[in-house]
């Protein structure tokens, strides 16, 4: 397949992307710039994991102090999953225990308790550490903290989640976890339930710590605190897609739609599209190439009557089972996202228009009707929406699954000087900061970050593992 860049479609416009346009943004940063002919580093991709790196990088001792750094990214800054998506930083609960530690055939991520629970502890790590830098660096990227709200709407998904919790408990009491405990209570009365939820029909209810932020403001400032770091030169490009990497003597050759750039160091955080840079892998499906699969999801911005704004605005984020999950901006509405275990089961779109697609230019009208319908029939006392209320702007974004659902992240087998950090599973705001402070770490001392779950490793074994993973993986709730 050819590359993907330049892209044949016009794409939709996220309510993030529509929300930072002003002078403090990248848009077109550094595209007619001339592309330097040597680098130390060369970040391909410029989401929140490309601009998270480049700030870790460059952070005091950082591997990037004293070095050349540029990021090439295809579109704009934070055009791809990253500026679409629903803003949602959110830690899983036990729910994700059975599916992290079911077998890869039954569309688990086939790893053991122990690992399964560094996975879920590292998602509350790095809500922690997004509070932490938005905290020191004093950024305005409408972060909060507060609570999630995971809501059960039928007998078989309430009882699947108390089994969750029991198992989730029992292997915590066993593991080096048994003096930590997750942040996370469990509501089983209904009246409860659907009080404190505002949810028709909820059975029951996980209460657990979460965040929100504005993503295109989050990864814009990363990358301009990189950009800012006199102890680096860091560059950014835009509208410079990579059409193809070749091993030199030392490093990387890298060709660009603008000219080739030398690399010592290429990483790729190229998510969705890092097939494309492995064209023999994608032919013979194998490697990294087979392990990552593009999918389409859909996002809305949706305005709330006055129902549900002012002292009666939703407080909370939601993840709702067979439903959607949404946050609450500070002053613009709702961002819901829909996801696609919902819309396959509720029969809003097929396998083809989700998995495989590469295409954020369209927004299926299943998904629209669906949303428009979804906040008075599924929140109690929503009422009637006023002209401009509701629905206000839809689009769409493409993520990466993973065939065992946890990221690849680290050196990229048998490739001296290539990285990688890329298929986040759709669940990447509650993962990369770590990711990237620990691939930042890897990456200067050539030892794996022990902050870091082992499992996210790439190994030459897990990827030929990865082959015989279901072909439907599960989803974690974001
Ligand atoms: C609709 C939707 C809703 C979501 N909701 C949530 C949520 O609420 N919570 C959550 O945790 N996660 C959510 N996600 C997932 C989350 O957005 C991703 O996991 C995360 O943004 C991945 O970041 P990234 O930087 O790795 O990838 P991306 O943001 O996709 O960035 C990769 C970049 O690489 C560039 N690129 C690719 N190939 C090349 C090339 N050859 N040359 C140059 N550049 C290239 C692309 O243009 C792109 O900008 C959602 C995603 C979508 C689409």
């Amino acid at each position: 397949m050819a590359s993907p860049f330049p892209q044949q479609f016009t794409s939709t416009v996220s309510h993030w992307q529509a929300t930072n346009r002003g002078p403090s943004a990248l848009w077109d940063h550094g595209r007619d710039a001339p592309l330097p002919s040597n680098v130390d580093f060369l970040i391909v991709g410029g989401g929140i994991t490309g601009a998270s790196l480049a700030y870790q990088l460059t952070r005091p001792g950082g591997a990037g102090v004293g070095k050349h750094i540029a990021v090439v990214e295809a579109k704009d800054l934070a055009s791809g999953a990253t500026g679409r998506n629903g803003g949602h930083i959110g830690p899983c609960s036990w729910l994700s225990f059975p599916s992290l530690t079911a077998s890869l055939q039954d569309g688990g991520a086939g790893i053991d308790a122990e690992a399964a629970l560094d996975v879920i502890f590292n998602e509350a790590d790095t809500l922690a550490l997004a509070a932490e830098i938005v905290r020191s660096e004093n950024l305005d990227v409408d972060f909060w903290k507060g609570h999630k709200m995971e809501v059960f709407t039928t007998e078989t998904g309430a009882a699947k989640n108390v089994a969750a919790r029991e198992a989730f408990e029992k292997a915590r009491r066993a593991s080096k976890y048994a003096n930590r405990e997750l942040e996370w209570t469990l509501v089983t009365d209904p009246v409860e339930a659907q009080r404190i939820s505002r949810t028709e029909g909820a059975l029951a209810v996980n209460i657990g710590t979460a965040g929100s932020n504005h993503p295109h403001r989050l990864a814009t400032a990363l990358m301009k605190l990189a950009m800012e770091a006199r102890s680096s030169k860091t560059e950014l490009y835009s509208h410079t897609p990579v059409l193809k990497l070749s091993e030199t003597q030392g490093g990387w050759a890298v060709e660009t739609t603008r000219g080739s750039i030398r690399a010592e160091n290429v990483v790729l955080c190229t998510n969705a599209w890092t097939r494309h840079l492995f064209p023999e892998d994608m032919e013979r499906k194998t490697g990294i190439a087979a392990h990552v699969t593009p999918f389409r999801g859909h996002a809305a911005l949706v305005v709330p009557p006055a129902s549900y704004s002012g002292e009666d605005s939703i407080q909370n984020t939601f993840a709702v089972e067979n439903g959607p999950y949404l946050m609450a901006t500070p002053h613009s509405g709702l961002v819901f996202g829909v996801y696609n275990s919902t819309a396959l089961a509720v029969g809003l779109a097929g396998w083809d228009e989700i998995f495989g697609v590469e295409d954020d230019s369209v927004v299926l009208d299943s998904f629209k009707d669906w949303l428009v319908d979804y906040c008075p029939k599924g929140f109690v006392e929503w009422g009637d929406e006023l002209p401009g209320e509701g629905v206000n702007q839809m689009w769409t974004g493409i993520m990466a699954a993973s065939a065992d659902q946890i990221p690849l992240i680290g050196a990229v087998p048998g490739k001296a000087g290539l990285w990688a950090a890329v298929a986040f599973h759709g669940h990447g705001m509650a993962r990369i900061l770590t990711v990237t402070q620990s691939l930042a770490a890897n990456i200067k001392t050539g030892e794996w970050d022990s902050r870091l779950p082992r499992v996210f490793e790439i190994t030459e074994q897990r990827l030929e593992r990865g082959r015989s993973a279901a072909a439907i993986p599960r989803f974690q709730q974001s």
